[in-house]
């Protein structure tokens, strides 16, 4: 299988999220970033994405980053946590993800 795909989402996410991390931290570093952050997500690409991660933009970085380096090493679609292969189908929706459905809800929960 082909990670170029995924890793040119990734980068793009990434460069999304860096300029909102640098824009929420010129513009509201007071407050951190809950209120606004649904409105100013709702802007850019990638938001349902992103959103669907309920962490801040931070964390999604970390996640990203993350994901980058499972393309690098070669254990992009595998998961993290048991090695059976990641689906398809969840990558092309969580591009970021290092762990398959089962364990993710045993993770979450
Ligand atoms: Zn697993």
């Amino acid at each position: 299988m082909d990670t170029s795909d995924y890793k040119q989402r990734l980068l793009d996410m990434k460069q999304a999220l860096t300029n909102r991390i640098n824009a929420i931290d010129k513009d509201i570093r007071h407050e951190g970033m809950t209120a606004d952050w649904s409105e100013q997500a709702s802007e850019r690409e990638n938001d349902e994405v992103l959103e669907s991660l309920g962490n801040t933009s931070e964390q999604a970085l970390l996640m990203i980053n993350y994901a980058l380096k499972r393309i690098e090493d070669g254990s992009y679609f595998h998961c993290d946590e048991c090695g059976i292969e990641i689906p398809n189908a969840r990558l092309e929706l969580l591009p970021f993800t290092a762990h398959c459905v089962n364990c993710a809800e045993e993770i979450e929960a």
